[in-house]
């Protein structure tokens, strides 16, 4: 939501730029993300603030869902909806600004987790004040829970995804969101900066990710190998 609103001023202020973006009519209502990364939206959907419209693939070949924001809540947030009519206007809103992977996993990294630490089980924000009230011991095994921000390797495991997807780290995901982005082949010092990783770490992941799940490829006939 804030991101769309983002985009509108943006749009105003004429950041971005490109005969698409109209400042009379900066519709920012629906939004795209890679179809990888689908599962996270469940609650959103489930609670109709969002819904799906259409799959395509963006500008760099990659599957995306587009989705569009409720319309009373783009109303209420001063949020334009739909988009121009005609031709030009069929890639909207699979351009670069209206992909919102990133953003929405960001948030997911953000999610805090109340789990115990003896048994794993995983409490949802409810059960808090029964929490609370036993002093944060699991009713089931007595050891302390906490609550953790998950920044850590196991946040897609914790979520449950469908195991459809390959099993695939958060630092893989970041990285395979980075090079999403981009449409050349580029080496892991190049980018290491942007996943936050460091470029020794990053090329042996990339590795692994190549071999072992065919998620990247490498060029193999430079020094050192590029990744896409
Ligand atoms: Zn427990």
């Amino acid at each position: 939501m804030n991101t769309s609103k983002e985009i509108i001023s943006q749009i105003l202020k004429g950041e971005l730029s490109g005969k698409l973006y109209d400042k009379t009519k900066p519709h920012s209502s629906h939004f795209h993300i890679l179809q990888e990364a689908d599962n996270y939206l469940e609650s959103l959907k489930l609670n109709h603030f969002i819904s799906k419209c259409e799959e395509r693939s963006n500008r760099d070949q990659k599957k995306v869902n587009i989705y569009c924001i409720n319309y009373g809540l783009c109303e209420k947030n001063n949020i334009l909806w739909g988009k121009h009519e005609g031709r030009d206007y069929r890639t909207y809103f699979i351009e670069r600004p209206f992909n919102y992977t990133k953003i929405i996993l960001q948030q997911i990294s953000e999610i805090k987790i109340i789990k115990c630490k003896g048994c794993g089980r995983i409490f949802s924000e409810n059960k808090k004040v029964g929490l609370e009230f036993t002093g944060y011991k699991c009713p089931t095994c007595h050891e302390d829970v906490e609550e953790t921000t998950k920044q850590d390797d196991s946040v897609v495991n914790d979520l449950r995804i469908d195991c459809e997807l390959p099993q695939i780290s958060k630092d893989e995901l970041t990285i395979l969101l980075e090079l999403n982005n981009r449409t050349d082949f580029i080496q892991a010092k190049e980018f290491a900066g942007d996943v936050d990783i460091n470029s020794h770490r990053l090329g042996k992941i990339c590795k692994k990710m190549d071999e072992d799940k065919g998620l990247v490829s490498r060029k193999m006939y430079v020094t050192p190998y590029e990744n896409i």
